[in-house]
């Protein structure tokens, strides 16, 4: 039998309630008990990895330190947790079809059919136990999308077995629904959780507790109407109001309604009580900043939240850091290419330029980079934003007029962005980037290095293209720092400006490691340098 007790969660109603953000803080409270958590998301859709959808299909594709691209529900975990996650930590059912599949060829199943159930199934409770072990007390399983879906159903019917397998005292289900708030009738409504109980329990399974999502109070007899009818103790319906102000609030919430408590009574579990003074303290700063300033993400899909998800939290992260609120403000690079930076930029200490992929807006993030250069307002280029700010160099400091990437603009005459030289004959587009952990070295002279305090670091990467070492001496000669440069010195992982207040673009993804209660130090040096932006305007304009 094993030790390890296994916790699954579900989602009805409707998409976005915010599963992954609950499975992260049911995560983080247990630990704050003294439990040793995994965490793992079951996605039911078919590509193999998000590493090939669109930011508008499917929100920002996180990668881990193994270079898995994964859901962005993984980011939540490690924002919450400590649980180290790898390539166990994400399947999805084009993953799974695919390895039985490739056994069916192998001819592992000789003489089968080979069937949903049990061949996929089967599959899908080996992934469930890759994370189980010695070394861990509670894995969490959530499962993508909403129960009803078609695509849910064979990860749906995998977790009913799986409490077969293991024991029933040794697994928990929690579903997450919405009860929505009627205008009209003034009452909140039962009816649809019902249902989705309903549908879970036709397959055969009983969830032990139901975490609702309102928008207002979850009144005592409302909590009764949806036990009796779901078939669970009044206790078990906790309440899971939406968060106005962060987040980062949400466990805190579930902890007054007793989750945590329920969750180890009934999993039986010997834990020590919860200790969660660090995290309240974080809350508290947020709610008490000394100071504000705005910041400005000039990227591609800005009217998509999403999409830089890691970003935008880990500006917060820096405003936590500084006790200081940030107001960030999403613009379209191409609204920039049409009405000049002049007059969407103007009034932020600090810009930012995000990753991504094709040619569309760079023209605008370039604009964007120049105005900060030649403003003197900080800057942060993460990957494609510091591609652009190496060709924004290249281009109105250097003189190289048309300096391009060749992933935009294959006969440029400057090309100071170019393939990677491990990309050359890389032809299959899925799992194929430059991924994952890379170990580089820093600059003692720089920016970087005062914000790390340390000259070696390990960070994560999603590139196919890189600064040109051909035109390295060229950038120094003007000026720019190599800040950063991989182990063995051939990639140039960090650019500089010293001449400026705080211009710092870096290849890889810092927004991937930074945590509300441990930010970033690239974040925090971002943030602290707007800081210092605002109070020298301020200084400046009462001088007059
Ligand atoms: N498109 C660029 C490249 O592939 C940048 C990638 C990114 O920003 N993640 O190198």
């Amino acid at each position: 039998m094993t030790l390890t007790k296994h916790i699954f969660v579900t989602g009805g109603v409707v998409s976005s309630l915010g599963k992954g953000l609950t499975s992260a803080s049911i995560g983080m409270l247990l630990e704050n008990r003294g439990l040793r958590v995994r965490m793992q998301k079951l996605d039911p859709y078919i590509n193999v990895d998000p590493g090939t959808m669109s930011p508008f299909q499917h929100g920002e594709v996180y990668v881990l330190d193994d270079g898995s691209e994964t859901d962005l529900d993984l980011g939540h975990y490690e924002r919450f947790t400590q649980s180290p996650l790898s390539r166990h930590s994400n399947y999805t059912t084009g993953q799974i079809y695919l390895r039985v599949i490739e056994r069916e060829r192998r001819g592992e199943f000789l003489g089968q059919t080979v069937q949903v159930i049990p061949h996929i199934t089967n599959e899908i409770k080996r992934c469930i136990d890759n994370l189980s072990g010695d070394d861990v007390d509670v894995v969490i399983t959530e499962i993508g999308g909403t129960v009803g879906d078609i695509e849910s159903l064979p990860f749906l019917e995998a977790i009913r077995q799986y409490s077969l397998d293991v024991g029933k005292e040794n697994c928990l289900y929690i579903h997450l629904t919405l009860v929505p708030y009627l205008k009209a009738a003034a009452e909140l409504k039962t009816k649809p959780t019902q249902h989705s109980v309903g549908l879970l329990r036709q397959i055969g399974i009983q969830p032990d507790i139901l975490i609702c999502r309102c928008e207002r109070e979850l009144p005592l007899s409302d909590r009764e109407k949806i036990a009796l009818f779901c078939n669970v103790p009044t206790k078990a319906v906790i309440e899971e109001r939406d968060k106005d102000f962060s987040i980062y609030e949400v466990p805190l919430s579930l902890v007054d309604h007793g989750l945590d408590d329920q969750i180890v009574k009934r999993l039986g579990l010997s834990t020590k009580s919860l200790e969660i003074d660090a995290w309240r303290n974080m809350i508290h700063r947020m709610r008490n900043p000394v100071t504000e300033v705005n910041i400005a993400v000039v990227g591609k899909y800005a009217s998509h939240k999403d999409a830089y998800k890691s970003i935008y939290e880990s500006i917060d992260h820096g405003g936590i850091a500084h006790n200081a609120q940030i107001r960030v403000s999403s613009i379209q690079s191409e609204d920039i290419e049409r009405e000049g930076p002049e007059r969407l930029l103007s009034g932020y200490h600090g810009i930012l330029v995000p990753g991504g992929f094709g040619e569309r807006g760079t023209e605008g993030k370039i604009e964007a980079i120049r105005y900060a250069r030649e403003r003197q307002i900080p800057f942060l280029g993460i990957c494609l934003g510091m591609q652009c700010a190496v060709i924004e160099f290249a281009r109105n400091v250097m003189g190289m007029a048309g300096a391009n990437s060749t992933e935009f603009d294959r006969s440029t005459n400057f090309p100071v962005v170019c393939l990677l030289d491990e990309q050359q004959n890389v032809t299959e587009k899925g799992g194929t980037m430059r991924l994952g952990a890379q170990r580089a070295q820093l600059a003692l002279d720089s920016r970087s290095y005062e914000c790390y305090g340390q000259e070696q670091i390990s960070e994560r990467h999603r590139h196919r293209y890189e600064f040109n070492h051909q035109f390295r001496k060229q950038f120094e000669a003007h000026g720019m720092l190599i800040a950063g440069t991989s182990q063995n010195q051939s990639l140039v992982e960090i650019v500089e400006v010293p001449d400026h207040p705080w211009f710092v673009a870096v290849q890889y993804h810092p927004e991937f490691k930074s945590k509300p209660i441990a930010a970033h130090p690239l974040f925090a040096g971002f943030v602290s340098a707007a800081i210092t932006a605002k109070e020298i305007i301020g200084e400046a304009k009462s001088m007059f």
